[in-house]
């Protein structure tokens, strides 16, 4: 027979004091650090997030392990990726009741995450979960989509407005590139609204859990170039108060003529003064479409 697990322990303000304490740990603002001390939050997470005892999860940024007790508690086994090394031994002790726990020091950055979910998951799809150093999230969250992770879902807790940009539509203040990005790999859901009270150190901003789901290659907007979409996208909001059509015309990395913009712009038949902002992500797959074919069409 196959022991119970110990239930997570330490999600509390005066376990986690304690944690804290008994190492002499000293909060560094630079790697973003913001313990969760809320058990509510903590289940909120790994219930919305949907982990079972088949799942493979990578945790970005374990902390001194709290989220990373309750993961372990519930999944088949994790990989928890931190950056500061102060923080390992302590990940040691608190995660000592739990041995599907692996803890890697590394920037997450510099990880090969293809690489790393072949080796340990076969390639299967991870669920990723995290409370995320605020100061990288949108570097962290588009290593994961551009490079095409095997993600099954990622849910991460997030400053609320990096949250709302994600989940925007067109039209509205928030909408940008992220959201496209976002809104092309994954379907995404804010689940949660989590005020600073129930981390430590209080953040200066809201927070959010926000569960992306991810879309299969067919579940996508078909688009024949995504890389040259995604081109187009950042021209677009580069500069936001432009049209479209001076946004793409004026970008250093697209090389269309004027005359191939127009022809793409009125082939998509979208108004000449209409802003990248109003386009939603299938009309931006069209304009990348209609601009390819003009490039095959002139290209020798
Ligand atoms: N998961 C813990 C919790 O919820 O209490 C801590 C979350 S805290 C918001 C973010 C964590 O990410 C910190 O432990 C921080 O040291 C770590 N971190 C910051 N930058 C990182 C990076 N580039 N790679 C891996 N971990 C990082």
């Amino acid at each position: 027979m196959t022991e119970a697990r110990k239930e997570p322990w330490l999600g509390t303000p005066a376990r986690t004091i304690e944690i804290l304490q008994k190492y002499g740990f000293r909060f560094q603002k630079k790697f973003g650090q913001n313990f969760l001390i809320d058990p509510h939050v903590l289940e909120k997470i790994v219930r919305s997030a949907e982990i079972g005892p088949d799942d493979c999860v990578m945790e970005i940024g374990p902390g001194i392990g709290t989220l990373t007790q309750y993961l372990a508690y519930a999944s088949r086994e994790v990989y928890a990726v931190e950056i500061d090394r102060n923080l390992i031994p302590i990940l040691e002790d608190t995660l000592s009741d739990w041995d599907n726990v692996t803890v890697i020091n590394q920037d997450i950055l510099t990880l090969d995450l293809n690489r790393f979910v072949e080796e340990h998951n076969g390639g299967k799809p991870v669920k990723v979960v995290a409370n995320l150093p605020y100061y990288i999230t949108t570097p962290i969250l588009m290593e994961l989509l551009e490079k095409k992770v095997p993600l099954e879902s990622v849910t991460v807790m997030v400053q609320k407005e990096v949250a709302e940009r994600m989940q925007a539509s067109p039209g509205t203040k928030d909408y940008g590139a992220l959201s496209l990005a976002v809104q092309y790999y994954t379907r995404p859901e804010i689940v949660a609204h989590v005020p600073p009270n129930c981390f430590m150190p209080r953040p200066n901003v809201g927070s959010a859990v926000i569960r992306l789901t991810g879309r299969s290659a067919e579940e996508r907007v078909p688009v024949h170039d995504e890389k040259l979409m995604f081109r187009l996208i950042r021209a677009s909001f580069a500069q936001r108060r432009k049209t479209l059509f001076n946004g793409l015309r004026n970008s250093s990395e697209l090389d269309f003529s004027r005359e191939q913009i127009e022809e793409a712009v009125k082939k998509c038949a979208l108004p000449q003064s209409i802003r990248g902002e109003a386009l939603e992500l299938w009309q931006f797959a069209e304009l990348a479409d209609a601009l390819s074919d003009l490039r095959e069409s002139t290209e020798p």
